[in-house]
């Protein structure tokens, strides 16, 4: 397995791989590898000749008042897992050389971008959309995998690789969960013992959602009632949101048809933590 820290070099690569013939599958990350990250590297390695996984925390997709700085990182244990698991090259881009002195262009994915975590989270999705399109030009991936996990972030990539006639396949991985059922995460390490217990309540919410549609329950409305209220009983945690909503165009949704997007985002302590579930009737 090849690391490669620079721009320049990671292209030049890029282009003997593409002459040799060689499909490309990329799988963005920000590292603190888990389970989740490594399965998105399995599809991969089923699907291209080459698996190329990028490790960068970027700082730009980070609120002045989120996680940044704080970020886990730990470059030695990721290399040795994607090592593991089959990644051919990691790419590790400085952030000096991704934002220079002078850049001034950001990608805006408009109307996805500012709803669910958007609305809290005021300039995440274009930053994402921003380093994603960069990494893209650098990689010139056929095939990215993402991860159900972040259900909003790959609705606004296909967005843009649509808009912008980007010819790269996305692919959606399910989430990957912890035996008790919590969403794997790298932000999973920064909860205290019983926080990380109060965190099963997102699952369990999204397990009573499946359970009343099952039953017969069509209102977005009580659903997520019901939702907030078993959240509710868990002292350490707070609501950011909870919604029900088109898994297009995250439009909300009141009377649950077709297939939908539930999808949540809790504080547990500092820690913010997201979870989904599409749901078909
Ligand atoms: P991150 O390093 O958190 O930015 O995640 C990198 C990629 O891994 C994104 O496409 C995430 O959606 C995906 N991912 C993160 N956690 C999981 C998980 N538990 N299951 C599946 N994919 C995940």
């Amino acid at each position: 397995m090849k690391l490669i820290d620079g721009i320049s070099r990671m292209a030049t690569l890029v282009k003997m791989l593409k002459k040799e013939g060689k499909s490309i599958g990329f799988v963005p990350t920000m590292g603190y590898l888990h389970e989740g990250h490594m399965s998105l590297v399995k599809a991969a390695k089923k699907h291209t000749d080459v698996v190329i996984m990028s490790i960068f925390v970027n700082p730009i997709q980070f609120g002045p008042k989120e996680d940044f700085k704080k970020y886990p990182r730990d470059i030695k244990r990721d290399e040795a897992l994607a090592a593991e698991t089959g990644v051919d090259i990691i790419f590790c881009p400085t952030a000096e050389e991704m934002y220079p002195e002078g850049f001034t262009t950001y990608v805006n994915v408009e109307g996805l971008s500012s709803v669910l975590c958007g609305a809290s989270r005021i300039g995440h999705f274009m930053g994402v959309a921003t380093v994603v399109a960069k990494l893209f030009n650098i990689i010139k991936p056929d095939v990215a995998y993402f991860g159900q996990k972040d259900a909003q972030q790959v609705i606004a990539i296909k967005q843009m690789v649509c808009d912008l006639n980007m010819d790269i396949e996305i692919k959606t991985i399910p989430t990957v969960r912890e035996s008790d059922g919590l969403a794997m995460s790298s932000r999973n390490i920064y909860l205290s013992e019983p926080q990380r217990r109060q965190a099963l309540v997102l699952k369990q919410s999204l397990d009573r959602a499946i359970n009343l549609v099952s039953a017969g329950e069509r209102s977005s409305e009580n659903i997520i009632k019901e939702m907030r209220s078993l959240i509710l009983r868990m002292p350490m945690v707070e609501i950011d949101y909870v919604s029900i909503v088109d898994t297009k165009n995250l439009k909300d949704i009141s009377d649950i048809s077709d297939e939908v997007l539930i999808a949540l985002a809790v504080f547990v302590g500092k820690t913010r933590l997201i979870d989904n579930i599409i749901v078909k009737v």
